[in-house]
């Protein structure tokens, strides 16, 4: 028995064979390139392509389970997908087609709650019961996993704390609401802050650097990340109450999120007098997207945490 997970991007489709005893590393691994241009069939027949390849390649039949991660949003009763940036895919009822055109069962996730999924099954917050996994970069995303289980939601939204609003913050963002978390400390609204102070365009890395030097403008900048993330990140605390957050993307490459400062600045909003969440790097790096997919098809009782059973589902679909 082996997981097979697919991480449908923009750019790349990338799918990887697991072998569940040893799943930290995948056994076959190939990707082919999206070609979203080209449209919705098209990108069906290279997932088909990248499954019929890891066949030939393994000399192992596909399982009847697969797994698909995506950015966007899938709908957990129909399986269509919104939101994604592979324009092509929104507003098709990607699961069954693709469950159709492979011949097994085809388990969606979108790619926030895959990275999450990885990182609590196999990365850094293996064994943790409850952690939350955010995806932090040019734009904010998230996944909760509870007992190595992703946490989807009604709306398939679970863990998607981007566009909660921040206090004091206007800036009005794509979604039509204002001060969302995203327009306040994501990679390009950060680099927006320090720009309008300064006049010149440079990238997060750069602007940790000229902090670490002592310039005001980039201090003002970092000092904002950190106060804006606790009070952002002490609302899901005060929510899920979680073992581990592992913080994935661009902007969770500094290091400044996991001092005892952001800690001081989370704990100042969590309705706790201590704060014993764990705030981890991401273990698996590029990995995180295919084998959270994989993942989602671990365990008979399937890795989906859902409403209604697998039978429930197809019949609402109809
Ligand atoms: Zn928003």
């Amino acid at each position: 028995m082996t997981l097979l997970g697919i991480d449908l991007g923009g750019t790349k489709i990338e799918g990887a064979i697991i072998d569940p005893q040893a799943p930290d590393r995948a056994r076959y691994r190939l990707r082919v390139p999206t070609e979203g241009s080209r449209g919705y069939e098209h990108v069906i027949g290279q997932v088909e392509k990248v499954v019929t390849r890891l066949e030939a390649e393994s000399g192992v039949l596909r399982p009847p389970v697969i797994g698909v991660g995506s950015p966007g949003t899938i709908d957990p009763s129909s399986g269509i997908l919104k939101n994604s940036n592979t324009l092509c895919l929104n507003g098709r009822p990607m699961r069954e087609d693709l469950s159709r055109r492979l011949g097994v069962e085809v388990r969606m996730a979108n790619d926030a709650n895959c990275f999450a999924l990885a990182e609590a099954t196999l990365g850094a917050a293996r064994g943790h019961r409850v952690m939350v996994g955010l995806i932090l970069g040019t734009g904010v995303g998230g996944g909760v996993v509870v007992d190595g289980s992703v946490l989807e939601g009604i709306h398939g939204i679970a863990g998607e704390w981007g566009h909660n609003p921040l206090r004091g913050e206007r800036t009005p963002c794509y979604c039509g609401r204002r001060g969302c978390i995203e327009t306040v400390f994501a990679g390009p609204a950060l680099e927006r802050f320090y720009r309008e102070r300064t006049g010149e365009g440079l990238r997060l890395p750069e602007i940790a650097q000229r902090a670490e030097a002592g310039e005001a403008a980039a201090r003002a900048t970092l000092a904002r990340l950190r106060s804006k993330f606790g009070e952002a990140i002490a609302a899901v605390i005060n929510i899920l109450d979680p073992d581990s957050i592992v913080i994935g993307g661009g902007v969770g490459n500094l290091g400044l999120l996991y001092t005892a400062e952001t800690r001081a600045a989370v704990l100042r909003y969590v309705f706790n007098g201590e704060l014993r969440t764990q705030f981890l790097r991401p273990a698996l790096g590029d990995s995180a997207g295919v084998f959270g997919a994989a993942m989602l098809t671990a365990g008979s009782s399937g890795a989906v945490k859902r409403a209604g059973s697998p039978r429930a589902r197809r019949t609402r679909s109809n």
